[in-house]
């Protein structure tokens, strides 16, 4: 009969649940450079990043 270990990893667990959100679409977007001119569009747009995959996005302003 042994004691019962209880064996938890947070940080890994946060880790594999963000990337979980991330294949899902639900990215946690941080903003790079607000009100950035985009030639090609011809707009201001945010460039956005997100913070656990590293995706990058162009928001329409
Ligand atoms: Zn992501």
């Amino acid at each position: 009969m042994g004691d019962i270990v209880r064996f938890r990893k947070p940080s890994l667990r946060k880790k594999a649940e963000g990337k979980t959100l991330c294949r899902s679409g639900f990215h946690k977007w941080k903003t790079v450079s607000e009100r950035k001119f985009d030639v090609k569009r011809g707009k201001l747009v945010t460039l956005l990043r997100c913070e656990r995959c590293g995706e990058e996005r162009i928001k329409l302003i």
